[in-house]
């Protein structure tokens, strides 16, 4: 069997988005578990359309995924370019040869293909058996009369030239196989293996587009999810392992992946199972990952001190721990951690209104504050001791004090356990906040 040779072949006219992802990710774990080769060609005959920061685009998306490809753009190949717009000559042959041998003819400038009277078959990998009636195929246009080679001549003549055996791709192209098909047939080469991938729909079950969020693959990057997340989500989106787990490393896919394991049935995305799955990816980071993601963005808000790579490593080891179960994606650890950054620059109002807007609650808060500054002993229980006798002793509920502690230390209503997160950011951390909440609210208040 000669070794499989698989391609994505993207039109740079959009950015990588979340559909076109996972045709390449399809295309690539089939390459690498069949230890094929997998090729990436950028089909940017629409001059008009296609653009060059769109190709660094799809590259920067590709990239991050961890999808890499043995010829194509800046890594070249046996078979370069890799950009079709470079082998318009070798399509424009084609059509000449096709002309010569009386397959295709001339027809006011233009070169349509002369469809032949029969029945075109070709088996789907994902839809079994495919016929269509020669006669609902019309004599196709293969060179515009500007000589512009049409996408259904320059596809099949450059997967014939770099030996493609297997096209993955959207099941949007079905209805273009049987045209494909006749011209592999006409250029006397037989035509690869096709698979159509069901596209993916949003929610409401309409195909996937920029009304449900975002669509490019890059966007995801800078919302803070992880591309082995990404991966791990889209490779199963459409394609199942047979078994009922879901979390898997890149390279447990490509040992589990067939094209037969790919559903007939439209693929549905939503955001809440992305989430799950990167939080899933994220738990299983070890701390010294885990800190190397989140670093970048910790600089970026202002946050990162090298001393949590180093002194404070400990506590900060600490902190991440609190947060997790809780932060599904780099950017909410990035917000979920800066309390233990900065002192709170507002307090929420309705926290605020809630629970300390009354005289009573002042003065418990200010004996809150002596109860913590007399502890002899910082840690979780003794913490949560003075808290709960001073509840009892002042008759107010212990959750009362509890979120107006919470409010101190974060400004928000809600938070990871207020004692962990009391004890992390140390006594004088928490008595200053205290104080600085009291400034700040209770003067406002009375001024
Ligand atoms: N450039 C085409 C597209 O982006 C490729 C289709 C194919 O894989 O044959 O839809």
């Amino acid at each position: 069997m000669t070794t499989p040779r698989l391609r994505f072949a993207p039109s740079p006219t959009g950015y990588l988005h979340l559909g076109g992802a996972r045709t390449a990710l399809f295309n690539w774990l089939y390459a690498r578990r069949q230890g094929g080769t997998f090729i990436l060609r950028i089909e940017d005959t629409d001059a008009g359309r296609s653009s060059d920061e769109m190709v660094s685009g799809i590259l920067d998306g590709l990239r991050w995924l961890g999808i890499d490809w043995d010829e194509g753009p800046e890594v070249g190949g046996p078979h370069a370019p890799y950009f079709q717009s470079q082998r318009l000559d070798r399509h424009r042959a084609a059509a000449r040869d096709l002309v010569g041998r009386g397959l295709a003819y001339e027809d006011e400038g233009a070169i349509r293909f002369r469809v032949p009277a029969g029945r075109t078959t070709f088996v789907d990998s994902v839809h079994g058996p495919i016929e269509f009636d020669n006669e609902h195929i019309e004599s196709f246009v293969i060179l515009r009369s500007d000589t512009q080679p049409t996408y259904h001549l320059s596809v099949v003549v450059d997967d014939i030239d770099m030996r493609v055996t297997h096209v993955v791709r959207g099941d949007d192209h079905i209805s273009n196989t049987p045209k494909q098909v006749l011209l592999y047939q006409a250029l006397g080469a037989a035509p690869p293996a096709f698979a159509h991938v069901p596209l993916i729909m949003g929610p409401d079950k309409k195909r996937l587009s920029k009304r449900h969020g975002a669509t490019s693959v890059m966007e995801y990057e800078k919302q803070g999810y992880l591309p082995e997340a990404m991966f791990n989500f889209l490779a199963l989106l459409g394609w199942g392992t047979g078994s009922d787990d879901e979390i898997f490393t890149r390279d447990e896919l490509i040992a589990r992946f067939t094209l037969l394991g790919i559903s007939g049935g439209n693929a549905v995305f939503n955001t809440e199972k992305l989430d799950w799955f990167n939080h899933q990816h994220l738990l299983r980071l070890d701390n010294d990952a885990l800190i190397s993601r989140l670093r970048g963005r910790l600089a970026a808000a202002g946050y990162w001190r090298d001393a949590l790579d180093g002194a404070d490593r400990d506590w900060f080891i600490r902190v991440l721990a609190l947060l997790k179960p809780r932060a599904k994606t780099l950017n909410a650890f990035v917000e979920q951690v800066s309390p233990f950054f900065t002192e709170p620059l507002a307090y929420d109002g309705g926290g605020v209104k809630k629970h300390l807007s009354t005289a009573g609650m002042q003065a418990h808060v200010r004996s809150l504050r002596d109860a913590f500054a007399a502890l002899d002993v910082w840690n979780e229980a003794t913490l949560e001791q003075a808290l709960r006798a001073l509840a009892d002793a002042r008759g107010v509920k212990a959750g009362a004090l509890i979120q107006a502690a919470r409010l101190a230390a974060t400004g928000r209503m809600v938070s990871p356990g207020l004692f962990e997160m009391l004890v992390l950011l140390g006594r004088d951390g928490v008595l200053g906040r205290l104080d600085r909440m009291m400034e700040t609210v209770w003067s406002a208040a009375t001024s």
